[in-house]
């Protein structure tokens, strides 16, 4: 996908969208419109069913919701980093590993086990329905990382 085809396929969206955007965004779909006769068709048919609901009060309902849900994502997204850090914190900091030295390793995979399995499986609970797949899976594969590897890495450190 060139420049021009990627810009086209950002205008198909951003067309919906065309009133809400800043000035700059504005003037680029201007420009690729101007020359995309493909996009000239979609914003002329998108301009006509506008026209029946004649103040777009209803169009910034659409805007509203959307915002929000997004603003709620990337809370979910911080909260459950925020959490995994705390829980792996207080796994590494909350022992006294000093008195059993030589059980250091186990007591770490015991605590990794009892505390950080339910709340990672909470937590990628929440991911997978608020966040993208992709996501989901990125924490997937860091949560299954720290239960099989974690008290190895964080033994090496300490
Ligand atoms: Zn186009």
């Amino acid at each position: 996908m060139n420049g021009e085809e990627k810009i086209h396929t950002l205008v198909q969206e951003l067309l919906f969208l065309e009133e809400e955007v800043d000035e700059t965004v504005k003037g680029i779909i201007h420009d690729h419109v101007n020359t995309c006769e493909e996009c000239r068709h979609l914003r002329t048919d998108i301009k006509k069913t506008e026209i029946p609901t004649i103040d777009n009060s209803s169009s910034k309902a659409h805007i509203t919701p959307l915002k929000s849900l997004r603003k709620l994502n990337i809370g979910v997204l911080v909260f459950t980093i925020l959490v995994r850090i705390g829980v792996l914190l207080y796994i590494v900091f909350g022992n006294s590993f000093e008195t059993y030295p030589s059980l250091f390793e186990d007591v770490l995979q015991a605590s990794i086990t009892i505390f950080y399995l339910p709340s990672a499986i909470f937590l990628l609970l929440l991911t997978y329905i608020f966040l993208k797949p992709k996501i989901f899976v990125g924490f997937l594969v860091f949560d299954v990382g720290v239960l099989l590897f974690g008290s190895q890495f964080i033994s090496y450190f300490i």
